[in-house]
């Protein structure tokens, strides 16, 4: 069996390593042309996401993640509103892709492929990319994220529907802050929940993927409601006057808007938050869409990861979905080596799996960001792909 995978990143890379442990021919398929950049900066490292590289690469999670131990909540004078035992693993996107691509055998990661079109067959899949190529496979596995072409073209009714809120974003060296700020957050995570609006912070590695206190980074996630039409339009207007759809990038967001975050972290979040947020070199921003879908396998051709469900980040659980995606996916061709067949028998469990993790995201950003029921540690509120804390 030949199989392509489209898209390069966490998804795709799980899914090519799993494939290719089966002992099947597989490329990657990346439209970037060059190795990917660091974008989504901390993930909470749930165990799917984890399982690749502990149980097939022996890696040692104290190597590429952080763990900690405690769940705080503060309140605006910096006490803590909640403070009690839990533990959770953060990472980097960029530690995982580069201990992923890092186990990719030489010569099947191909970088500057974008894929444009396809033709279906009964017996195979003729993939075509921009740059002029073509590949004839069995199976086609689109990992090609959030804003896939190949959901447009297999699912041209289902739209991103924004969720009315954006989720900014930042990174700080842990070094950059004064030690009483580095110890409170050395070992949480932290929230800040206040009118419509959640702040959080954890450490993730470094740069350098160094695990070692006072080389790490502290990661920054702050959700803001901004209406839909100006208000959104305005925001997403980067400082060049391009109006950008999925994310504004570091650098890219309008000075307006940084100082109006500066402004807002001063005046309303606990000092050590405030501390973090203008200790941010740039801040970056991801909206928030829910992507809803019905159909995960057409024929020879499925969906994987954030190309087929696009679920809110309060689960901490998108990459987690990708890998399991990508788990069941290689399950289903160990019991059946027909790839129709196999999408087939694989569909159902990873759409009730979307489908579930969609819904209780949607209920935990409705309560964050407009019912403001946020409760200071409800279980129902803790990270996990299948369920809270699971
Ligand atoms: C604010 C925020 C916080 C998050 N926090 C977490 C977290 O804590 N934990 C967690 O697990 N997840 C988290 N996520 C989700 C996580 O980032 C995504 O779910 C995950 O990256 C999805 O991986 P993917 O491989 O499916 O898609 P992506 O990472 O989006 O990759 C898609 C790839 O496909 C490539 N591509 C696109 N089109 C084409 C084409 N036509 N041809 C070839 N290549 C193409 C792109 O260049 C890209 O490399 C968060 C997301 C957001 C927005």
């Amino acid at each position: 069996m030949k199989v392509a995978v489209v898209g390069g990143s966490l998804g795709g890379l799980t899914a090519a390593l799993l494939l290719r442990d089966l002992g099947i021919g597989v490329d990657v398929y990346e439209r970037s042309p060059m190795v990917l950049a660091q974008r989504g900066a901390g993930i909470g490292f749930l165990p799917e996401s984890q399982r690749y590289l502990v149980e097939r690469a022996g890696v040692g999670l104290d190597t590429i993640s952080v763990a900690t131990s405690r769940l705080r909540y503060l309140t605006r004078d910096g006490a803590f509103a909640y403070d009690g035992a839990h533990q959770y693993r953060f990472s980097s996107w960029t530690t995982i892709y580069r201990e992923l691509l890092g186990r990719m055998p030489s010569g099947i990661y191909h970088l500057d492929h974008e894929m444009t079109d396809w033709e279906e067959s009964s017996d195979g899949v003729n993939v075509r990319f921009a740059n002029g190529k073509a590949q004839r496979v069995d199976l086609l596995v689109c990992a090609d994220g959030v804003a896939s072409t190949a959901r447009a073209r297999l699912l041209p009714g289902v739209k991103p529907q924004y969720a009315g809120y954006v989720c900014w974003r930042g990174m700080v060296p842990e070094a950059a802050l004064d030690e009483t700020t580095q110890a409170l957050f050395s070992d949480a995570i932290t929230y800040y929940i206040h009118a419509n609006s959640q702040v959080l912070i954890y450490p993730i590695p470094g740069p350098d993927g160094s695990v070692k206190r006072g080389e790490r980074l502290l990661n920054l996630v702050w959700y803001r409601n901004y209406l839909e039409g100006g208000d959104l339009d305005d925001l997403m207007t980067d400082n060049g006057g391009q109006r950008r759809e999925i994310s504004l990038p570091p650098g890219a967001a309008s000075e307006r808007h940084i100082a109006d975050m500066r402004a807002t972290a001063m005046a309303r979040l606990p000092t050590p938050m405030a501390k973090v947020v203008l200790a941010v070199d740039q801040l970056f921003l991801q909206v928030i869409y829910d992507i809803d879908i019905d159909r995960m396998a057409f024929g020879r051709i499925c969906l994987i990861g954030d190309a087929a469900f696009v679920a809110r980040p309060h689960a901490a659980a998108g990459t987690a979905k990708a890998a399991a995606d990508a788990w069941s996916l290689a399950q289903a061709l160990t019991d059946e080596r027909d790839a129709v067949t196999a999408l087939k028998k694989w569909e159902p469990g990873q759409l009730a799996v979307g489908r579930q993790l969609l819904e209780r995201t949607r209920r935990m950003g409705r309560r964050s960001q407009f019912d403001c029921n946020w409760t200071p540690g409800d279980p129902q509120l803790l990270f996990g792909l299948h369920g809270p804390g699971r």
